[in-house]
């Protein structure tokens, strides 16, 4: 290996291969005659083809890589995604919103325990679930790509944003591409990765890196498989296994197209609804030990309304957990490769962003400091992990269902230690902003806020009073709230015809 860092090979052609190629070389575009980056997928091997809710940080992340927009919209048959709406989550006949937009006076006060329903928090203290509800884009017309008031991501077509980056990677940012299958693997004797081999022969047949990204999906090829890193299981707190995946066309093209990710609970799991311009991408997430494929494939017809005859359904079995390191020696795993705990809120691509941002900055490198590298980045990852946890499974221990899948989820043995000191502090107090302020933090006190209160929960502010003498203050923002309200949901165009508008201008 080289004294720097001067070649990466990443293996994998799917969205975390091409978006960790794609961030990489954004970063070093200036020294790209220092840095070669390839990545080799193979051609037989199919990508999961799923992943089509993304967190606000694509926008910038996208915007850094140097992609169009409007591009992505065209490309990718996008929809603004303004957050998710979580119907039937506590009983059999509720929703609330966790909206992207934080709430007013956010980080100045704390609006909770001024609302008058803490059910009703997201709506009394942001305007963006009413935007949601009326079906509105999050900015408008007047407005250019990448702005808007309400704060958003995307839902696009997996496989299309993988194609738009591979392009994207190979003419704009230099990256080179090799269709072979990695069939071997030759370690140093320090363990480090030399090179692997492919099944192709050519000129290709072996391929040497000094830092090798493993993004070769729940195979983990080389982290996993070559390296050996331990799995760990995280299904003691998350046992979702199994999920069914089907592409339902609009029943017109003018159809509404719904501005957030539609999380239904079911009897034994939930149903995402995602709305592409072309399509909805609907599935239904379960876990196999409450609910047979049968029964859920039941569900999902009783969902969409009609039969999956024809619809081409995608049976995938994943099992929730991660890697015990995410980086080892000379390869680190992004992506699937390095874990997956389950779909709620759409953390995965998420993830990616994070690690292949991390990877790009902490370039270039040698081998002397890669083991600090390492240590540092599986730190991070191991309390993200935790984080994710934490985080999704707030939005299921808190339910009031009956059935057995949801009691499960209150067993007091399947909430992680982490969330039970979380909760025993908001018990008196909520989520507020410093609660997350750490460097590896994924979710901002909002979202906490969003999900906590939507579920229902209610912390006991009136015992700490004296904390909460700013009356006058909330009452002025949540006037203020009322006003926005009513001005954005005059002002803003409704989704489907912004996008139409926008790409025919
Ligand atoms: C049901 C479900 C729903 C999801 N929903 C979301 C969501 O809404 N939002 C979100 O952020 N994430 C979501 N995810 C996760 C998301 O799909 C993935 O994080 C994302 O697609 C990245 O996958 P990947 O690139 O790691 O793996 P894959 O897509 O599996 O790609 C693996 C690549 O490795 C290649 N490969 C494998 N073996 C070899 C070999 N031997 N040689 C060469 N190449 C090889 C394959 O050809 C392929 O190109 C979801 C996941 C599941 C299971």
């Amino acid at each position: 290996m080289s004294e720097q860092v001067s070649s990466i090979l990443i293996v994998g052609g799917g969205t975390a291969g091409w978006l960790s190629a794609a961030i990489i070389a954004a970063h070093h575009r200036d020294r790209a005659d220092k840095l070669k980056i390839t990545l080799v997928e193979a051609s037989d091997i199919p990508t999961v083809g799923v992943g089509e809710g993304t967190w606000p940080t694509l926008r910038n992340t996208v915007r850094m890589i140097g992609l169009d927009e409007k591009e992505i919209f065209q490309t990718c048959f996008a929809g603004f995604k303004q957050g998710g709406k979580f119907v039937n989550w506590v009983t059999h006949d509720d929703f609330y919103y966790h909206p992207f937009t934080v709430p007013l006076g956010y980080g100045q006060m704390d609006m909770a325990p001024y609302v008058n329903d803490i059910e009703t928090f997201a709506r009394e203290a942001n305007f963006q679930e009413a935007v949601c509800e009326a079906g509105l884009a999050p900015r408008q017309v007047s407005e250019g790509a990448y702005q808007g008031i309400c704060n958003y991501a995307y839902h696009l077509d997996a496989g299309a944003f993988a194609e738009m980056l591979k392009n994207h990677c190979r003419d704009e940012l230099g990256v080179s591409h090799v269709i072979g299958t990695v069939k071997d693997v030759t370690l140093c004797d320090d363990g480090f990765i030399e090179k692997l081999h492919l099944e192709e022969s050519g000129e290709n047949f072996e391929l040497a890196a000094d830092l090798f990204v493993d993004c070769s999906g729940f195979r983990s090829l080389l982290l996993g498989q070559a390296l050996g890193v331990e799995f760990v299981s995280n299904e003691k707190y998350l046992f979702n296994d199994s999920a069914l995946a089907v592409r339902v066309p609009y029943e017109d093209e003018d159809a509404p197209l719904a501005c957030h990710t539609i999380a239904t609970g079911q009897n034994a799991g939930w149903t995402w609804d995602i709305g592409l311009t072309n399509r909805r991408g609907i599935g239904h997430v379960y876990s196999s030990d409450f609910l047979s494929d049968e029964e859920a494939e039941q569900n999902l017809e009783k969902y969409i309304g009609r039969p999956l005859t024809n619809l081409n359904v995608k049976k995938i079995k994943f099992k929730s957990g991660f890697r015990r390191k995410a980086w080892k020696n000379n390869c680190v795993a992004i992506g699937l490769s390095g874990g997956f705990v389950e779909p709620l809120e759409a953390t995965a691509i998420m993830l990616v962003e994070v690690a292949a941002r991390y990877v790009a900055e902490n370039l270039p490198a040698d081998r002397t400091i890669f083991s600090i590298t390492e240590k540092r980045f599986n730190q991070q990852m191991d309390y993200r992990w935790q984080r994710i946890t934490d985080f999704l499974k707030l939005h299921y221990m808190l339910t009031k269902r009956p059935e057995a899948y949801w009691q499960a989820h209150t067993d007091e043995n399947g909430i992680p230690d982490s969330l039970k000191e979380d909760l025993a502090i908001w018990k008196y107090r909520g989520p507020i902003k410093s609660d997350f302020e750490g460097v590896a933090e994924l979710f901002p006190a909002a979202s906490y806020q969003y999900v906590l209160y939507g579920m229902g929960y209610k912390p006991e502010f009136s015992s700490q009073g004296y904390l909460y003498n700013a009356q006058d203050q909330a009452d002025r923002l949540k006037q203020k709230n009322q006003v926005m309200t009513q001005q954005l949901l005059q002002s803003l165009p409704s989704h489907r015809q912004y996008i139409n508008h926008w790409l025919a201008s």
